[in-house]
């Protein structure tokens, strides 16, 4: 197979698929069932995937059952995404000795080996690339997430699923894979339970000649297409796109800000949750043994400290972290890397103990547009 080509792998090939990963020296991390949820963690066999589980998912709700179904991936996105993989949420980023004669640095290796991620949504495909974008594109790329990123392997798996949170058709983000996979498959269960495989790389190319498949067939394609017409009518929400960064540059003294900051807490979830977040916050930990460490750590923008600045935090209310956060994601991300800084995945809603919906909060903001007066901004 080359790139570009399409082909079928029988449910009972997957095991072939994964073992052909393990064989090339990849780590296989895919979706697994921990703590009530669908999460990530080591997959040696279609047998570590979630059969028959599906969620049920709201703004501040999630909620797992299984059934007798066969599906693997009959789920939507749930609360770790891939950016843990590459970047990691707590880690040391380099570590000095100290003794009377001499200062030794090191860096701690990456010892675990590339990895292949299994499962990774459209949406998450995306939010790879907004990542790749921000962490490896500008003048100084993070070397310790260029790292991982370099050899890995992604397979993506086409929605089926899709949550009452879920927005990527709003954001052209999904439910088909687009972007830069190796592998894209589409379960079809109808006819015979079979994935629609898509080769999206040279490396992809290489997999699929270890693992047996057949030529596509009409019935296959068309199966897949009814996969993803029916996701995108199950669609739980939508977010009108329509000069949103102009939107909310212009309503940034909207009392919206207000009202939705009685109800956040601050507590960061969201931040947390995001595919495409990436603050972090380093600080230098010392011991008496002469030993100081830097570790890096996941920051977030509702945090007062992220944004002390010269004597104090300039963003002391709880709007003002809200609305940063909000016209971050879908305006002044424009500005800084000429793309949304969502991707329509829907976590930030489900993962919200207060159920504060973003997909609301940009309506609510666009029906009032031109209502509220102009002034000055308010300090805050
Ligand atoms: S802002 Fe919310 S919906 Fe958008 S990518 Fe982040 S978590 Fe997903
Ligand atoms: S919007 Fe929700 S998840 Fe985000 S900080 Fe506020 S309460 Fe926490």
């Amino acid at each position: 197979m080359d790139v570009g080509d399409i082909a079928v792998l029988e449910r009972e090939d997957l095991d072939m698929l994964i073992a052909a990963l393990r064989s090339m020296g990849f780590r296989t991390i895919g979706p697994v069932v921990r703590d009530g949820a669908i999460v990530h963690g080591a997959v040696s066999g279609a047998h570590d995937l979630p059969a028959g589980w599906h969620d049920h998912q709201e703004p501040g709700c999630y909620r797992l059952e299984q059934d007798e179904s066969p599906e693997l991936f009959g789920w939507a996105v749930g609360p770790a995404s891939w950016k843990s993989e590459f970047f990691a949420p707590e880690e040391t980023v380099w570590r000095a000795s100290i003794t009377a004669q001499q200062v030794t640095l090191s860096e701690p290796d990456d010892a675990a080996g590339p990895v292949a991620i299994i499962g990774a949504r459209p949406c998450e495909v995306s939010a790879l690339a907004v990542l790749d974008r921000v962490l490896m594109g500008g003048a100084h790329p993070d070397d310790r997430y260029a790292a991982r990123r370099d050899g890995a392997f992604v397979v993506a798996v086409e929605c089926g699923a899709p949550a009452s949170t879920c927005f990527c058709t709003s954001m052209g983000t999904g439910p088909s894979a687009r972007g830069a996979f190796d592998l894209a498959l589409t379960e079809l269960v109808e006819g015979g339970h079979r994935f629609h495989v898509q080769v999206g790389s040279e490396a992809g190319a290489a997999v699929m000649a270890r693992v047996p498949h057949r030529a596509i067939t009409e019935s296959d394609r068309s199966a897949r297409q009814d996969v993803l017409e029916d996701a995108e009518t199950r669609m739980g929400r939508s977010l009108d796109t329509a000069d949103l960064p102009g939107l909310l540059a212009r309503n940034l003294e909207h009392p919206r800000w207000e009202e939705v900051a009685k109800r956040c807490l601050s507590c960061g979830n969201c931040t947390l949750v995001c595919p495409t977040c990436f603050c972090s916050d380093v600080s230098d930990v010392s011991d008496v043994s002469g030993t100081v460490e830097r570790q890096r750590r996941w920051a977030s923008c509702f945090d007062l400290d992220h944004s002390y600045l010269h004597g104090g935090p300039v963003r002391l209310t709880t709007a003002s972290r809200y609305r940063q956060w909000l016209t971050h994601k879908l305006s002044t991300w424009w500005d800084q890397f000429d793309e949304s800084g969502c991707v329509g995945c829907g976590r930030c809603l489900t993962w919200c103990p207060v159920g504060i919906d973003l997909t609301e909060e940009a309506a609510a903001i666009r029906a009032a547009d031109g209502a509220v007066a102009t002034g000055e901004r308010r300090a805050s």
